[in-house]
């Protein structure tokens, strides 16, 4: 190695965040100390992948693409294990960037989210956060980075840190493009620096990578040590082997070292599209909802663009629709040229008909597991299906076919259990013509809304929605099958108008009128055709925002918006109303008519979940009437 320059090395902080960071890595996740392996391999594979992109596209920067390795140097004496890579280097501001924040998204939420995933007990999910390099300080406690990024005229840098709050930066004279990191072990790490253990490990997590990983030791020959390299990966690219060829095992060991998950997949999808376009793909369904989100945005993408071994480009946004992103692997194409650059990836004719094949083959793999292994599609569905209701949202090609992929509960299933919206409607009474649905927080709390009350007299199925994205759904989705999707809360739900109704508004009009001028929270006060028990509800306007949207809204601190106003809707067969009726009619004058409407409106704002404005006030009536009826 050459020598340094003569300035002095500069000495930077990390940011406050990292140092907790580093402390948490360190000392909770003691358990798996081995993965740290594994993350800088990955790494100094990252780094390869991108230069051997470069050199496709730039073959004078970047020469000798046949030797691109990861190299593993175990030094017993000196008590270090240097990993070593001819990969992509990092510049001095690369470096700072790069290894001095935590992974492009330093904030204290993130290292809260850290927390709240409980890393101490799952460890293995330390990679899914993109903090793999400071695993390093996990067996070492001091941590050398040279690295030079490639061209005649680049500089190399040396970064320096021992994982306690500081680290240093300084020119370095390094000969090749590259990235060398070095750990001094700690003494309580010791066993990383054998041979045998080494081997298991890259065995263990990174036999597929693509690049040979070569482990360098000495070995004595003759009374003489000589040096000795052994290639310690297979560089199986697992996808482009027959399907009956390749054990399950594998298949899950693969998918495990691409997505850095610790659970086998729920399914695997190994494809080799033969015809007009030849691809490749291996396709995984996780079994539980990615880490993706805690990391910053979520991905847009989980399929790896390859073509004939080659990375193209990482998580490739041309190859499926945004609500596909829960789909992990790669594809690897023969039709599209080697130096094919990122920009005219685009508009690209081949990737668009791999991208419609690979979203029919999920689609389609998803609609088999839903006849035909239905507990595994409900553990999918459990955790992934808001991908699906995000697809039903967006995708305007695929709308009918991830609807019929939707499951939600409803008035006739039982607490737990789904339907599909092909059985509701295949239930529907030939004269529905709408599906009507109710959106709010859980179950129990809609479950029991008197908004349900006329639906459950005349056996009208209702759906019950309780996810944060059914509202954004149904406003997009709109129909199913050419019935309407409706709100049971809003608007006018009666099956017709009756002449019984236009009887009995005539014969309320006056008490409606009255209240109308007591009761300015609402812009309407009408009779109601979906009580049946309750005596009083707040409606919503066919266009305007329903309640739970509102309370979403101001949960995420939206409180500016101007609530919209309500219709009080009352029911003409509740004795509580007909009594008010007789009381205005006597006399509209008489305080206890506004009393008793703010009664009724009180509990109507109860029922729709939302809170009452003056809760002292409303006590004060109901003692008042407590305070009468006890009176002996
Ligand atoms: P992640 O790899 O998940 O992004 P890391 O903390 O492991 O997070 O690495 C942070 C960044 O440092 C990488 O994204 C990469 O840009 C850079 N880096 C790390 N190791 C290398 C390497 N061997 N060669 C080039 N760049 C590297």
């Amino acid at each position: 190695m050459s020598a340094t320059t003569t300035a002095a090395p500069e000495r930077l902080e990390f940011k406050t965040e990292l140092k907790q960071l580093l402390d948490l890595i360190i000392h909770s996740l003691y358990t798996k100390k081995e993965i740290f392996l594994r993350e800088l391999i990955s790494n100094a594979a990252d780094a390869i992948d991108k230069a051997r992109f470069e050199s496709l596209t730039n073959p004078t920067l970047i020469e000798g693409n046949g030797d691109f390795a990861i190299r593993i140097l175990p030094n017993e004496q000196a008590g270090t294990l240097t990993i070593s890579d001819n990969g992509i280097g990092m510049s001095r501001a690369g470096i700072v960037e790069n290894l001095g924040t935590i992974a492009r998204s330093g904030t204290k939420q993130f290292l809260e989210n850290l927390k709240a995933a409980n890393v101490q007990q799952r460890p293995e999910l330390i990679g899914q956060f993109g903090v793999g390099f400071y695993a390093s300080f996990m067996a070492a406690d001091r941590v050398t980075v040279l690295s030079r990024t490639a061209g005649p005229t680049s500089e190399g840098v040396r970064w320096e840190s021992d994982g306690q709050g500081q680290f240093t930066v300084e020119p370095f004279e390094k000969e090749t493009r590259g990235t060398d990191v070095i750990l001094h072990v700690r003494d309580d790490a010791k066993e990383f620096l054998s041979d045998w253990r080494i081997r298991e490990i890259v065995k263990r997590y990174s036999d597929f990578i693509d690049h040979p990983i070569t482990l360098h030791t000495e070995e004595e020959k003759d009374g003489k040590k000589e040096p000795k390299e052994e290639t310690l990966n297979s560089r199986q690219a697992i996808w482009l082997r027959p399907k009956s060829e390749v054990k399950p095992e594998e298949y899950s060991a693969f998918y495990k070292q691409h997505t850095r998950d610790f659970e086998d997949p729920l399914k695997t999808i190994h494809l080799a599209a033969e015809g007009t376009t030849e691809f490749r793909a291996l396709m995984f369904l996780p079994a539980h909802r990615g880490m993706d989100w805690m990391a910053g945005p979520e991905k847009k993408s989980g399929l790896d663009l390859y073509v004939r071994r080659v990375l193209i480009t990482h998580e490739c946004e041309e190859l499926s629709p945004p609500w596909m992103r829960f789909v992990k692997g790669v594809v690897d194409s023969a039709d599209l040229p080697l130096n094919v650059s990122r920009e005219t990836l685009q508009h690209n004719p081949v990737l668009t008909k791999i991208k419609s094949n690979l979203v029919n083959r999920i689609l389609k793999t998803l609609d088999e597991m839903k006849t035909g292994e239905y507990e595994t599609y409900l553990k999918f569905y459990k955790e992934c299906g808001t991908y699906l209701k995000e697809g039903a949202a967006t995708d305007f090609s695929n709308r009918e076919r991830l609807a019929d992929l939707l499951l939600f509960e409803s008035t006739k299933t039982d607490p737990g259990k789904f339907t599909t919206l092909a059985d509701y409607v295949g239930r529907m009474a030939s004269e529905q013509k709408e599906i009507f649905y109710l959106i709010g927080e859980s179950r129990e709390l809609i479950g029991n809304s008197p908004y349900l009350e006329a639906f459950k007299d005349d056996g009208r199925e209702v759906l019950l929605l309780t996810d944060p994205i059914d509202e954004y759904l149904v406003s997009s989705l709109h129909s199913y099958k050419e019935k309407w999707l409706k709100a049971a809360d809003r608007g006018d739900v009666a099956k017709e108008d009756s002449e019984q109704k236009k009887a009995k508004t005539e014969q309320f009009k006056s008490l409606l009128d009255v209240l109308k001028g007591k009761i300015d929270e609402v812009k309407e006060v009408r009779l109601s055709s979906r009580l049946k028990e309750s005596a009083a509800v707040l409606v919503a306007d066919e266009g305007a925002m329903g309640a739970h949207m509102e309370r979403l809204m101001q949960r995420m601190g939206r409180e500016d918006m101007p609530a919209s106003k309500r219709i009080l809707e009352l029911n003409p067969d509740h004795p509580a109303v007909i009594g008010l009726r007789q009381l205005s009619e006597k006399n509209p004058a008489d305080p206890r008519v506004e009393n008793f409407a703010r009664l009724l409106f009180d509990q109507a704002v109860i029922a729709e979940g939302s809170r009452v404005k003056d809760p002292a006030a409303m006590a004060r009536r109901i003692n008042d009437l407590i305070a009468k009826e006890a009176a002996i």
